[in-house]
Formats: structure tokens, sequence, C-alpha cells
């Protein structure tokens, strides 16, 4: 078996990397779980695919899935905030040029 994380030849039985350290498997560290991925979003918002990139899990075409549905949620997020920082100014300046009463 070839450890993910530091391409070296460890043994089949190992749990974890005797060279990094790295869990193997099912002892992958939490954030490169797919779950993990997903709370790591709500954390650093969408610098978690960064993980996700690097993640060992073997699945692929769930690995592209889940990077396309944050991608999504990131820019959906933005957008979200893009338009309430709008109406936000747009208040704040009818306020201010007294045009809102
Ligand atoms: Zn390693």
């Amino acid at each position: 078996m070839i450890c993910y994380n530091c391409k070296k030849e460890i043994e089949d039985t190992d749990n974890y990397c005797r060279f990094c350290g790295a869990g193997q498997g099912s002892h992958i560290a939490w954030y490169y779980k797919i779950w993990g991925v997903w709370i790591l979003l709500f954390l650093i918002g969408p610098f978690c695919l960064w993980f996700l990139y690097k993640s060992p899990y073997k699945n692929k075409p769930v690995k592209i899935i889940n990077a396309v549905l944050i991608t999504a949620l990131s820019v959906w997020f933005c957008y979200k905030l893009y338009v309430a920082i709008k109406t936000f100014n747009e208040l704040l300046n009818s306020l201010i040029s007294g045009t809102f009463f």
C-alpha cells in the first residue's frame, strides 16, 4: 500500500502511515471525509474545496459532485450577501437623503 500523503510504501495492515502519521483507509482525518469537508464549508467557506481535493477518498464522481455542490452553494451565498449589502446600502442612502419617509 502507498500512503496518499507522503507516497511512501507502507504495510497493507497499517492504519496510520509509519512515516508521516497520516491515517489510512477508514482512519483518514475527519476533514478529508466528505461530511468533514461540509463542516469545513461552514467554518472556512470555499477553502474547504482544497481539503476535498487533497482527500484520499477514492470515489472520484462523489468528490466531483460534492465539489460542484460546494461551489454552487458558495456562489449562491456570495450573491445573496451582495444583494443584502446592496439593499442595506440603498436603505441607508434613502434614510440619509430623506427620501425614505
Ligand atoms: Zn505517509
